[in-house]
């Protein structure tokens, strides 16, 4: 099973993503790919930090499941290994989700929601992104959201992280069973 966990800038996908598959061993958390500067307060495997020939090459020898453009970097998800029959998590963008679900319709969507855009400006800003950044990101986020509660089989609103990373779970577990 392919677990798309989308939704805007600063809701805490990141971190409800390392919960997922800290407490859930049939999960594994797919490390993306992007050209963006790494932030001072992020760790060195957040990504494969890389620049735009070598991100451009690997879409050439179709090294990606999906990759897009966002805020002016590339992203994208490494094929997966075939050979692991745990359950992947990718936390992306709208465009990607729906390119996943494009192409793997039994995908579950998973899209996250800030409780308000005010605590998710205060989550932005404390990440340490340049006001520019944060702007462009809040604006972002007014436009994925539609797009991202179209194409969701499950929206949460990340009020309570502890409550979030459950009632995910949960779903996963749900989804599991069906
Ligand atoms: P950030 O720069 O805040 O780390 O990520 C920006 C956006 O890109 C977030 O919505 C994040 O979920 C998304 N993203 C991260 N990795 C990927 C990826 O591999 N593919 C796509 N489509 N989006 C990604």
């Amino acid at each position: 099973m392919i677990i798309v966990v989308s939704g805007p800038g600063g809701v805490g996908k990141g971190t409800i993503v390392d919960a997922l598959v800290q407490r859930d061993d049939a999960l594994w958390l797919s490390r993306s790919w992007t050209t963006r500067e790494q932030r001072p307060s992020e760790a060195d495997d957040a990504y494969v930090f890389t620049d735009s020939e070598s991100f451009e090459q690997r879409i050439a020898a179709g090294g990606f499941l999906e990759w897009t453009e966002f805020l002016g970097n590339y992203y994208g998800t490494p094929t997966p290994d075939p050979g692991d029959d745990r359950d992947l998590v990718l936390e992306i963008e709208v465009d990607g989700a729906q390119q996943v679900k494009r192409m793997s319709p039994d995908a579950l969507l998973i899209f996250v929601l800030p409780p308000s855009r005010a605590e998710q400006e205060r989550r932005l800003r404390g990440r340490g992104d340049v006001d520019h950044k944060v702007l462009a990101r809040l604006k972002k986020a007014e436009e994925e959201e539609p797009i991202g509660r179209e194409l969701a089989d499950h929206v949460v609103v990340n009020d309570d992280l502890e409550t979030t990373i459950e009632e995910m779970l949960e779903i996963v577990r749900a989804a599991r069973a069906a």
